[in-house]
């Protein structure tokens, strides 16, 4: 018997490995405008029983299991006692387990007070991913994020403070032409006051699903970045990014034109060197032609 899932089932590509439980169902917010994943949900929460019931069953089928990851798009909304109930009853039941991670937005993590976030923290819940998207407060609104680069700020330094690994999304070309320098100015300001674990970057991609909206949302006239601009803003991102804590950096993601990765704050001139070797050759763009790097 396998698990019931609501399809679509999305999950970050570092938990590509991971069993998932899908504790809730959709996006409690689900108004980003350039978000197709949950589109055909309507946000709720799965039971206790049909939660406990999956995790017994693969409790049986799969028991060394060591990692996990809960989805849908934001289960950190779940009520604290009943996340802190699903995560050690996790524990309880896969004696090899090592991390439970979900998605979070800003909000679900303003909600909460400080000592809610460190009993999921030391239930077992270790990581939270994140989409910063942009820092760029007129990005943020055209796109309807539902955040502020301040709650941004605020949200991230609170997961870091009470304990969660974070791992961050930002979306490259998310300003179009017209506010690429912003975009980028305010993401690397963002990023720099949340200092998360990791940062990873997707360029965006508009599925026919919501590309109207989006662009009636945006207001104007969206003219997207082609990938020289894509290599220009990943350039001035990497540049102008000064993290003093370690921070994992991947712009591996498939829809990203150009693949490079590093950690900084040590290895941030070893990717301006890589970022101007591919500006030196262009064919190496998309993450297939960067075999040859
Ligand atoms: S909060 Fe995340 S999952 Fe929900 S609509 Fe926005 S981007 Fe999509």
């Amino acid at each position: 018997m396998m698990l019931n899932y609501a399809e679509p089932v999305y999950r970050p590509p570092s938990e590509a490995k991971s069993l998932i439980f899908q504790i809730t169902i959709g996006c409690s917010f689900n108004e980003c405008s350039f978000c197709d994943m949950y589109r055909n949900k309507e946000y709720s929460e799965r039971s206790w029983d049909e939660v406990k019931a999956e995790i017994d069953l693969m409790a049986k089928q799969l028991p060394d299991t060591t990692r996990i990851f809960l989805a849908d798009g934001d289960a950190l909304n779940l009520s604290t006692d009943y996340m802190v109930k699903i995560v050690e009853y996790l524990y309880n039941n896969f004696q090899k387990l090592e991390r439970v991670s979900c998605y979070a937005m800003p909000m679900n993590l303003l909600k909460k007070t400080p000592e809610e976030l460190k009993k999921m923290n030391q239930a077992g819940l270790n990581m939270l991913y994140l989409g910063i998207e942009s820092g760029s407060d007129i990005i943020l609104k055209k796109i309807t994020k539902g955040a502020t680069s301040e709650t941004i700020i605020r949200a991230c330094r609170k997961a870091i403070e009470t304990g969660f690994t974070l791992s961050c999304i930002i979306i490259l070309g998310l300003g179009g032409k017209t506010y690429t320098k912003e975009h980028i100015r305010d993401t690397a300001r963002v990023v720099n006051a949340s200092s998360p674990h990791y940062l990873g970057t997707l360029t965006l991609i508009l599925e026919t699903g919501v590309k109207e909206e989006f662009l009636t949302k945006f207001g104007e006239e969206f003219h997207p970045i082609n990938d020289d601009e894509a290599l220009a803003e990943l350039h001035d991102l990497v540049q102008q990014i000064n993290v003093k804590e370690k921070m994992v950096f991947r712009a591996n993601h498939g829809s990203n034109a150009y693949n490079i990765g590093g950690i900084f704050p040590d290895e941030k001139d070893e990717m301006l060197k890589k970022i101007a070797w591919l500006k030196e050759h262009p064919e190496n763009v998309r993450p297939e032609g960067f075999r040859a790097f």
